[in-house]
């Protein structure tokens, strides 16, 4: 029996090529199977985008498999190699995969042409599919000539937070701190690359020096390989979106937190707000996430 409602819709396309300079996550090629999520995070880019509407709506891309396969052929008859990266907009593992097992068969597609992966998520579901990995980081699966790396499987849990209180608060139908502790521990003992999108760090929050090193004893206690930082964004327009939503579980649930909440993403040059915070704090905490980083011995790239 069905567990999940959901809606489908066929798409025009479902493979992103970048063709620029390879960012943060590996994304050669990325591929979301899902439009939306499931896990409701408050902050959330989805709440209030015109792509989904909000994280109480999502949809399966009906078309995923053959649009996947067609891409995955001319790659290779173009002998174009790279690494394809799942979870880049909406969670590759989210509650509906369970029942439809839709990434774990674009992973089997990925595996039958020998490109590598990175795969982004917050569920511990992704262990399901930890026999298809293993084969997808056999010696056969090509790496890019540009990037001399050990192995073929990435997986980055990503953390907003390591308070499971919070984790209820702006996080609310995400798997738990511990599953994807405990994911990260199962899948580090399978020779993978494990490590952690350390985003959005919560602002006042999980950005102290005293609550990140908290935070990096936690991670480097379970021995992850590389973290990748980095502030709050929060887009909107006003309406039920993620800054409106966040805002508000601010207000509720950290009132002495809110001015300086609502400051950080203020403009006072046009009395509107921005998407992000200052450079000044972005930069700030990214340079102190680096060093206390690195006192832990933790990479803060999935490059270097
Ligand atoms: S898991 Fe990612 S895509 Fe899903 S609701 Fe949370 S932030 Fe959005």
């Amino acid at each position: 029996m069905k567990k999940y409602g959901f809606k489908s819709r066929e798409v025009k396309s479902i493979f992103t090529k970048r063709n620029n300079e390879r960012k943060l996550f590996l994304e050669d090629f990325t591929i979301n199977p899902y439009l939306g999520c499931s896990f409701n995070c408050s902050y959330c880019y989805i709440n209030g985008s015109k792509y989904a509407g909000s994280t109480d709506s999502y949809y399966v891309k009906s078309n995923a498999i053959e649009l996947t396969k067609s891409e995955l052929k001319k790659l290779v008859k173009n002998n174009k190699k790279g690494f394809v990266c799942f979870g880049s907009a909406t969670d590759p593992y989210q509650d509906i995969e369970s029942e439809l097992y839709l990434t774990r068969d674009l992973l089997k597609l990925v595996n039958r042409f020998h490109f590598p992966v990175h795969i982004l998520t917050k569920s511990d579901l992704v262990l399901r599919d930890t026999d298809i990995l293993k084969k997808i980081n056999q010696p056969s699966t090509n790496l890019p000539d540009d990037l001399d790396l050990d192995t073929k499987v990435y997986v980055s849990f990503s953390f907003s937070t390591l308070d499971e209180n919070q984790r209820k608060i702006f996080e609310s139908s995400a798997p738990s701190i511990k599953r994807r502790l405990d994911a990260i521990k199962i899948l580090k003992n399978n020779d993978f690359k494990v490590g952690v999108s350390f985003m959005p760090i919560l602002p006042f929050i999980a950005d102290s020096n005293n609550e990140l090193n908290k935070t990096m004893a936690i991670f480097s206690d379970i021995g992850i390989d590389y973290i990748v930082p980095g502030s709050m964004s929060l887009f909107g327009n006003g309406l039920n979106d993620s800054r409106v939503k966040y805002f508000n579980l601010i207000k509720r649930y950290y009132p002495e937190h809110y001015e300086d909440t609502k400051d950080l993403f203020f403009n006072k040059k046009t009395s509107k707000y921005n998407n992000y915070p200052p450079t000044s704090y972005q930069n700030n905490l990214l340079r102190r996430i680096s060093k206390i980083a690195e006192e832990y011995n933790i990479k803060t790239s999935m490059f270097s």
